[in-house]
């Protein structure tokens, strides 16, 4: 599915950090980086709506918080085209629709698995189930590290970002927003 024309650029890349391309080590490389990239940015391929669209039955009777903790997350920022990764932490308050536990952490990859920015991300997460699933609130918290800033420049190491996004009852009622950040354990 590539053109030798896509693994020059590759080839490109790699004598342009001082490698030599044609280093025994190096020969599988672009293809290998090819099929990664492609994993890593498979979040453009796919719609929210179609994960989103499916409810399960029997939520009628479901009126409290629905939180699901530490979900994987992996990106790539795209100022620097450099990993950030961590965890997302979701919670909504149906309003007689819910969402397959699985489901949340798809959501997750459809916009993760894209060049990103950490508060974009976070936004179109809430931004998302709020649409597509019309709960009465949504929070969406977002912890990550982001390798451009921790292996390179001023090298803060270890700190995490934090990003929020808040939605409906969640945002208005002071109540329902500690419930969720005691919750998420924050
Ligand atoms: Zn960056």
């Amino acid at each position: 599915m590539y053109q030798p024309e896509d693994l020059d650029i590759v080839r490109k890349l790699l004598a342009l950090i001082g490698e030599d391309p044609q280093r025994e080590g190096l020969l599988e490389t672009p293809m290998r980086f090819l099929k990664a990239w492609s994993e890593y940015t498979s979040g453009y391929q796919q719609n929210p709506e179609d994960i989103l669209k499916a409810f399960e039955d029997g939520a009628e009777s479901v009126d409290e918080m629905v939180i699901v903790r530490d979900i994987p997350l992996y990106s790539l920022c795209e100022h620097h085209l450099a990993p950030f990764f961590g965890k997302a932490h979701i919670g909504y308050v149906p309003d007689r629709r819910i969402l397959g536990l699985s489901k949340m952490s798809r959501l997750v990859e459809v916009f993760a698995r894209r060049l990103q920015v950490q508060e974009r991300l976070t936004n179109q997460i809430a931004d998302a189930l709020d649409t597509h699933l019309q709960p009465l609130g949504v929070a969406v918290v977002i912890e990550c590290r982001h390798m451009c800033m921790e292996s390179r420049g001023v090298r803060h190491t270890g700190t995490a970002t934090v990003t929020s996004a808040l939605r409906g009852s969640v945002k208005n009622n002071p109540d329902t927003r500690r419930e969720f950040l005691a919750l998420i354990g924050r």
